[in-house]
């Protein structure tokens, strides 16, 4: 049976803490900034001021949004929190900012990014696919970044480790209100993890 609209208040967003190549990642991170805040969706992310991250909540809070950071001490004893956040908490460490993180959001986006941006995804998605959590998670696939991320889980699936169906198990966008819609109409595959 179709499920009926979610309601999304809180994203939480996993993104580059470098900027990138260029000007396209900035570009389509203050996009996303501003599109959530427009939206009044609020953010939750790693608290730092650094490459997209820094971006995204600038352009969040430049139009009005809600930006929650969750930084790990150690950071935050580097000087790395962003100071113009709605709110902001310190938590003991990276695997405990990642848990209240997902407790806070309805939904988690993945910008480009680097190994922290995937780590943080990946147990976004597996927690979903074992059935931990139900809050979709989608890529915000910007100039085609992702392509070779979906390459390797379509290698996955070839190679029977993955079922087919769990490949719709995220949302894959390049546009950002497309990409919060679709999270919002998400249905969640009901194939077993186990082929
Ligand atoms: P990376 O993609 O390797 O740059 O790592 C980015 C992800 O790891 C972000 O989504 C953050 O949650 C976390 N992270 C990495 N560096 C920092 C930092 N300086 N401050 C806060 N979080 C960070």
């Amino acid at each position: 049976m179709s499920q009926s609209k979610r309601e999304i208040r809180h994203v939480a967003v996993f993104c580059g803490s470098n900027a990138g190549l260029g000007e396209t990642y900035e570009q389509a991170a203050a996009a996303l900034g501003a599109a959530l805040a427009r939206r009044g969706i609020g953010i939750v992310y790693g608290g730092t001021h650094k490459g997209l991250m820094g971006i995204l909540a600038d352009a969040a809070l430049a139009g009005g949004g809600h930006v929650h950071g969750v930084i790990n001490q150690r950071l935050f004893d580097k000087g790395h929190l962003h100071m113009g956040l709605t709110l902001h908490e310190v938590v003991e460490s990276m695997r405990l900012r990642k848990e209240r993180m997902l407790a806070i959001a309805d939904a988690c986006i993945a910008l480009p990014g680097g190994i922290g941006t995937l780590e943080e995804f990946m147990e976004a998605w597996t927690l979903n696919q074992l059935g931990e959590i139900d809050k979709p998670v989608g890529l915000y696939n910007v100039g085609g970044f992702h392509e070779p991320f979906m390459g390797f889980i379509d290698k996955m699936i070839e190679q029977k480790f993955l079922p087919r169906e769990h490949r719709n198990g995220i949302v894959v966008q390049a546009d950002p209100d497309e990409l919060i819609d679709a999270l919002a109409a998400f249905e969640k595959p009901v194939v077993p993890k186990w082929l």
